[in-house]
């Protein structure tokens, strides 16, 4: 079966007056329908960059440096500017990072929404429009009498819902959500996380779904793909998701920082050390730096992917010793 996703060796870098930050590094993944696949890692790994990537929308110091990005098939790099035009939003569609501070302020949610619809078909009348959007709120929950409001009059988890409104007005097959609940407090986080995955559910969506946080990610993806200094270190179903399985060191490191509530106190063990200068890398495995696990061959080469017990990890632990970690 086709997958909706295909990334194949992608790489992204920037151009900076430091130099090019490489932060997309070489990374392969495919995503079929029906399927939540999460990506995580921390701040600056390289996450959104990958996600505009997807959309052709990277900042303008970004190039594309090796790899091809396929959506249902289409290699999105080799579109012209007219099937691109017509592929995003209607075949892939994105809810960007902060995008409910980005709404424009001086349109109602229906204007909003219904730019969607119009600019998309031209032959499409305002009263059909009218109807669809009216059909959309209902699908996110919000009533439809707030589609005449301003962004300004909703509350923050309103005005996330109508920016996932506006990704899957058009109802596209690939949705990237980068950190889709942060910034809402516990109880609308719930609520939001629940209505993507019932929309998922009646409408098998792709989803990318870009966070940080390592409970919230394997309570909604199956798969996750963690990422390090640009990289798939790993990618694993999210059920293995726990620190007795074996992992990456950088794996094992994240899910031991995940705070552990008990009845008294909550402790965070976050990872020692920085992550890389992306400009500058560290040689062999990025992680050398930070890694408890470090040794001679680390500094050296950069480890493989390779497959350990159903997952693919790039560790040289995973490729000399029978067991590893
Ligand atoms: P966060 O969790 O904070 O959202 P992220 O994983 O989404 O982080 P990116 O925003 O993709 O990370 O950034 C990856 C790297 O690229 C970072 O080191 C960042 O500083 C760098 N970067 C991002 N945008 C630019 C830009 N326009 N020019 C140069 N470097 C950039
Ligand atoms: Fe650690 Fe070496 Fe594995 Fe990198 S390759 S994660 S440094 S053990
Ligand atoms: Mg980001």
């Amino acid at each position: 079966k086709q997958p909706v996703l295909e990334l194949q060796n992608v790489s992204v870098g920037y151009d900076s007056p430091a130099g090019m930050v490489q932060a997309v590094n070489d990374v392969t993944l495919k995503i079929y329908e029906n399927t939540i696949v999460g990506l995580i890692g921390e701040s600056g790994s390289g996450k959104s960059t990958l996600g505009n990537a997807i959309m052709r929308l990277l900042k303008n110091n970004a190039v594309l440096t090796s790899g091809t990005i396929k959506v249902l098939g289409k290699d999105i790099y080799s579109l012209n500017k007219n099937e691109l035009r017509k592929f995003r939003w209607s075949q892939m569609s994105m809810v960007f990072q902060s995008a409910m501070n980005a709404l424009n302020p001086v349109l109602t949610v229906e204007e909003q929404i219904l730019d969607v619809f119009l600019s998309h078909d031209k032959n499409m009348s305002k009263t059909e429009a009218k109807m669809k959007a009216k059909e959309l709120m209902d699908i996110v929950s919000i009533d439809p009498r707030y589609l005449r409001s301003y962004p300004h009059e909703l509350s923050g988890g309103m005005r996330q819902r109508v920016v996932i409104a506006i990704a899957i007005a058009l109802d596209p097959k690939l949705v990237i959500m980068d950190e889709p609940t942060t910034a809402l407090d516990v109880v609308v986080q719930r609520s939001i996380l629940d209505k993507i995955k019932e929309i998922q559910r009646v409408k098998k969506y792709a989803i990318l779904f870009i966070s940080h946080d390592f409970s919230l990610v394997s309570e909604i993806a199956s798969q996750v793909a963690i990422m390090y200094a640009g990289r798939f270190i790993e990618v694993t179903d999210s059920k293995s998701l726990i620190p007795s399985e074996r992992h990456h060191p950088y794996t094992q490191g994240l899910l031991r920082a995940i705070p552990h509530l008990t009845a008294e106190d909550v402790t965070i063990e976050g990872i020692p050390g920085n992550p890389p200068n992306l400009v500058d890398l560290p040689s062999g495995c990025a992680y050398h730096p930070r890694c408890p696990f470090a040794f001679d061959l680390c500094k050296k080469e950069r480890p493989q992917i390779r497959k350990v017990d159903g997952r693919d990890m790039e560790c040289h632990l995973y490729e000399t010793v029978q067991g590893g970690v």
